[in-house]
């Protein structure tokens, strides 16, 4: 054997390897994307009424990273949604991405990823200024419903680390949404005007 076929084979090798490269990420790419992009929607989308299942220990890396993928997603330039529930990219799993918003106009605010999330205290008063609209129903006009003004979660971080929180304002409004979506809830139950 001489040496320019040892190189060959090696040129060869790594040409394919690289090959095989692409086509697997961009076949993860395309999961992600198909996964994210592909919203449900319809109040009678049996997805969107499942009541979903706690995610269990042997789960959480796959359902927490599907969770990041889902803060990018709705982070996106392009749309700069405010929250996000497993059920509407099909997953019927209790986790949830939202920002935790002051009002429409808040600049500073963080999108934090909640898994297993569950609202264990909450104020007396609620509040019915915040429109609501939904992505997953998007023909159905924004409408406005009643929220308490305060709650108290006790979730899951993405490293399984239990976190309990006050939420106010707007990003209350919008975690009572998203935990309506994990048990099936849609806003066009509970529209008030
Ligand atoms: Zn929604």
């Amino acid at each position: 054997m001489c040496w320019q076929f040892i190189f060959f084979e090696l040129w060869i090798h790594l040409e394919y390897s690289y090959f095989y490269y692409i086509i697997l990420t961009n076949n993860i790419n395309l999961e992600i994307n198909t996964l994210m992009l592909q919203i449900e929607t319809g109040k009678d989308n049996p997805v969107l009424r499942t009541v979903c299942e706690k995610v269990k220990q042997s789960e959480w890396k796959k359902y927490a990273k599907i969770g990041k993928e889902m803060i990018k997603y709705i982070k996106h330039p392009d749309h700069m949604w405010v929250g996000l529930a497993a059920p509407q990219v099909w997953i019927t799993k209790r986790f949830l991405v939202a920002s935790l918003l002051k009002d429409w106009d808040d600049e500073i605010f963080s999108t934090i990823l909640m898994i297993n999330p569950e609202i264990i205290e909450h104020s007396d008063d609620t509040t019915c200024e915040y429109s609501e609209g939904c992505l997953s129903l998007p023909k159905t006009k924004a409408g406005y419903i009643n929220r308490y003004k305060r709650i108290k979660v006790e979730y899951y971080d993405e490293k399984m680390k239990k976190k309990i929180i006050w939420i106010e304002k707007l990003g209350s409004a919008i975690v009572q949404h998203e935990i309506d979506h994990l048990n099936g809830v849609l806003v066009v139950d509970k529209f008030v005007k």
